[in-house]
């Protein structure tokens, strides 16, 4: 009998086979006076997460395909512009058009006709932002903010928490779900994405210290059954890829609470660690190196949702490989765009005659072959074909600042490289 083995590395008949995942670190940044980690020392690091659809060389930008799509933006189109793998949503496939579809598709990379790796987070996020309000972004800057601007009062509560899991109001359609770990597994097993988070509870930084400390011992329960949950589905679904599941660490901006959930996660069985929660911006490089401090440095990290170009320089330089963000789309689908001497509107009255590209030098598909006026014109008209263009140069933004990361530290000009881009970024007050 001869077996069949596909070109994803499982056998018909068989569970998956796990060494289809891995990570190896190419090179490490050296410590510094100015290292966050125990002892001066850095975490950044460059290296390579093999997964069955391909691999990914880190630090690396993954854009954010919330419903197995970029909005206005074909696969094809990201991987001309050097995206190497995409994030999806697991709350929103799961609500439409729901997990068994994908998986008859063979898998979200399949359905989407994406040529590369995938993520989903475990739709914890999304879940429990319809109990809070969130703010969207989880690096936020917390000054001048009440309480009132993030847990909304007298919206409706749409999300409970109990023990078990979450039980919440459809958005869609109004109907009541529940989530769970056990629940989050199965259907993230049959989106079949490369890499999958566990289901964790997502605080505020305004909930009480009291509450945060619950929270984290609950998401340690949870973590653990999923692990267990995630085991039972590798062996019993037979003939698919290796899927690898990272751990989430929760804990605020508490060093003991971030320290003791980091050691709670390295613990288990986990393929790699996902630093989640939301974090005050300043304190996001500490974050990032109290947890490294606790973790095995041969698991991947994915720092999520990170915000602002600040945070992913703060992010790598302590540790963090992979990092998504809705910013370049959301941003650029209102005007704004990034570029290395700040993020402006192209919606300005002065761009209306300005026949020049977005950013000039940018090798982009559309600074290659489009010009400020007519993309302004395109979004003043809200023409699809400017959210195409702003987002394509905004992801191709985001994608090549980690490629040049990668390069900086590899060859040993990191420090350097960090000071003169946020120097440029920054120069003339840029948000974002
Ligand atoms: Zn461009």
């Amino acid at each position: 009998m001869t077996l069949t083995l596909n070109p994803l590395g499982c056998e018909e008949g068989k569970p998956a086979d796990r060494s289809a995942f891995s990570f190896e670190t190419t090179t490490r940044l050296p410590d510094s006076a100015a290292g966050l980690g125990r002892g001066g020392k850095r975490y950044g690091r460059t290296g390579i997460i093999h997964t069955p659809h391909g691999d990914i060389r880190t630090p690396a930008f993954v854009p954010v395909a919330t419903q197995s799509a970029m909005k206005a933006v074909l696969p094809e189109q990201m991987k001309d512009l050097g995206a190497q793998c995409l994030l999806s949503n697991a709350f929103h496939l799961f609500e439409r058009p729901g997990e068994d579809v994908l998986d008859e598709a063979g898998g979200l990379a399949q359905f989407m006709n994406w040529d590369g790796p995938t993520y989903t987070d475990s739709g914890g996020f999304q879940v429990l932002s319809l109990g809070a309000g969130f703010k969207k972004t989880l690096a936020m800057d917390v000054q001048g903010m009440k309480s009132d601007d993030v847990i909304a009062d007298g919206k409706e509560r749409m999300a409970f928490v109990d023990e078990d899991g979450v039980t919440f109001k459809s958005p869609l359609n109004g109907s009541l779900h529940r989530f769970s770990a056990e629940i989050s597994m199965r259907i993230q097993h049959k989106l079949g994405a490369d890499i999958m988070f566990a289901f964790d509870e997502l605080t505020t930084l305004m909930n009480t210290r009291s509450y945060q400390e619950q929270s984290v011992e609950r998401t340690f329960r949870w973590a653990k059954r999923c692990v267990a949950e995630h085991q039972q589905l590798t062996q019993t679904r037979l003939g698919k890829p290796y899927q690898a599941l990272f751990g989430v660490v929760q804990g605020a901006n508490y060093e003991d609470l971030r320290r003791l959930a980091a050691s709670q996660i390295a613990s288990l069985d986990f393929d790699g660690v996902g630093i989640g929660g939301a974090i005050e911006k300043q304190l996001l490089g500490q974050t990032c190196a109290w947890i490294c401090d606790e973790m095995p440095e041969s698991r991947p990290r994915h720092v999520l949702g990170i915000a602002a170009v600040n945070d992913i320089f703060d992010a790598v330089e302590n540790g963090g490989d992979t990092f998504d963000c809705v910013a370049p789309a959301r941003n650029g689908r209102n005007g704004a765009i990034f570029t290395r001497d700040g993020r402006w509107n192209v919606k300005r009255a002065e761009f209306k005659h300005d026949f020049r590209p977005l950013e000039e030098d940018c090798d982009c598909y559309t600074c290659r072959n489009y010009s400020r006026a007519y993309v302004d014109h395109l979004l003043r008209a809200r023409e699809f074909n400017g959210f195409t263009l702003a987002t394509i140069h905004n992801e191709h933004f985001f994608v090549k600042l980690l490629d040049d990361i990668r390069a900086a530290i590899d060859a040993g000009y990191f420090d350097e490289f960090k000071r003169e881009t946020l120097a440029r970024f920054y120069a003339h007050g840029s948000r974002g």
